[in-house]
């Protein structure tokens, strides 16, 4: 078959013809088939993607033991990664212990971008921005009054000069309970045809910002260090060398990157479990990284007599309205689940993930190492990954956890014996 006549118009078709196309052409089998109409969702969530063809589903599971600014939370998160929710977990109870975490939001504003090019004259543009503020404010305001209504909207505006003939002006606002993406988007165009009319200028392009610096966050927590292991000398030994690597963190982005990691991995499962857009969130934290120059970790751990002291700060353009998250079904039983009632509500459990989640992989590294903690996720997940079924999966991970280093080969094999 021709590929090119069987996926014209492809977007126009209902996503039954997609998958007999799909069928036909890549010759997917009738348990293939099958199989994707049986994970296909119901409802509105097919509409939210282009050429819709199936589910692709994600385990859930709830993180528990978090306690931050002294209220008690389960946290749902979505990942496909073993260890990572019994670790937040296990680093919830050990930073709940030492009295919970501190989160607090510094600000939850939107920035946007209004983009001109061959600019000659800087001052020209700041001067009519600086002239005219109001005036662009209040078209801002009139592009999306609902916002307003709401109690939020555009609150300033500025220009910076990028060099090269290109300036950058930059609308902030308040976007309320929501990302704000789109209603960013609207206001910035409105400007734009201000510019275009008044100025007598093409603007490039109008977006949003994903740089989240005026939507910070941090979370704080204090453990005193004999909490740290049974033995008071060995318990001093961990926090110094929880701080030494947080440290390391901090002078090699080698190892930066791999520190943010084991953060996003917490933050990234909660910001998917609440319907948010985890690409955005994923940007945003990896420029702040970045702020001065360097990659640096996001998380620091100071030992400071016999306390040591973890703190996080993240940009967290997070809703709780808006986007997809009144049409993943899920989404509000989540909400409800980590008692979730604004953006400044989720910044804050996100960042305690985060920091609990970070707390856990450090402490693992320098003391058991994080493999030992990570193996029987592994093995279960190698069980799988050879055909076990739920009822096979004990038995293999069972034969599977004394072996040194169980490959795939071994997996396979174990499981033939145990059909057998
Ligand atoms: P929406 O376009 O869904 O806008 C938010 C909606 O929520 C509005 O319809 C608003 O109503 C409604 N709403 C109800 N209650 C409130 C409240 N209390 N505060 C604020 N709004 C409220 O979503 P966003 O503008 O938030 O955009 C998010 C989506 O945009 C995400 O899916 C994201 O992936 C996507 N996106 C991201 C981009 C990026 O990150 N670069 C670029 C483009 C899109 P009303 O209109 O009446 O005010």
């Amino acid at each position: 078959m021709n590929m090119k006549a069987a996926f014209s118009q492809f977007y126009k078709r209902t996503p039954e013809q997609r998958l007999a196309i799909l069928a036909e052409t890549l010759g997917l089998s009738e348990t293939e088939q099958q199989e994707l109409k049986r994970r296909a969702a119901q409802g509105d969530a097919p509409l939210l993607v282009e050429n819709y063809l199936t589910t692709y589903q994600l385990p859930e599971g709830v993180a528990v033991n978090f306690r931050v600014n002294d209220h008690d939370y389960v946290v749902p998160m979505v990942t496909e990664e073993p260890s990572v929710i019994a670790a937040a977990s296990n680093g919830a109870k050990q930073l709940a212990k030492a009295g919970g975490i501190t989160a607090t939001v510094r600000s939850r504003l939107l920035t946007g971008q209004v983009l001109l090019s061959e600019v000659k004259v800087y001052a020209s543009i700041d001067d009519w921005v600086a002239l005219h503020q109001n005036e662009l404010l209040d078209v801002a305001r009139q592009a999306h009054p609902s916002i307003v209504k709401r109690g939020g909207g555009p609150v300033s505006i500025r220009t910076r000069d990028l060099g090269e003939g290109f300036v950058s002006i930059d609308l902030t606002a308040d976007v309320q309970a929501a990302m704000g993406a789109n209603m960013m988007n609207t206001m910035l165009e409105a400007i734009a045809a201000v510019v275009q009319n008044k100025l007598h200028r093409a603007t490039l392009f109008s977006i949003l910002s994903n740089t989240g610096d005026r939507s910070l966050t941090t979370a704080t927590v204090s453990v005193p260090v004999v909490q740290l292991a049974g033995d008071p000398e060995d318990a001093k030994q961990v926090a110094k060398r929880i701080a030494q690597a947080s440290r390391v963190a901090q002078l090699d982005p080698m190892r930066a990157v791999t520190h943010n990691k084991g953060i996003m991995n917490g933050v990234d499962a909660v910001v998917m479990a609440m319907g948010n857009d985890w690409r955005a969130i994923e940007s945003a934290a990896h420029a702040y990284a970045v702020q001065d120059g360097q990659y640096r970790g996001l998380s620091q751990w100071r030992l400071e007599d016999d306390q040591l002291t973890g703190t996080l700060t993240l940009p967290l353009p997070v809703g709780t309205v808006g986007g997809a998250t009144k049409v993943l079904p899920l989404v509000g039983i989540n909400q409800k689940i980590a008692q979730v009632h604004s953006p400044q509500d989720l910044m804050k459990l996100i960042a305690a993930v985060g920091l609990a989640q970070n707390f856990a992989a450090i402490k693992a590294l320098v003391t058991s190492g994080i493999q030992q903690g990570h193996m029987k996720m592994q093995i279960r997940s190698l069980a799988m990954s050879v055909g076990a079924t739920s009822l096979e999966v004990p038995a293999l991970t069972a034969q599977l956890m004394p072996l040194s280093d169980p490959s795939e080969a071994h997996a396979r094999q174990l499981l033939k014996q145990i059909r057998n």
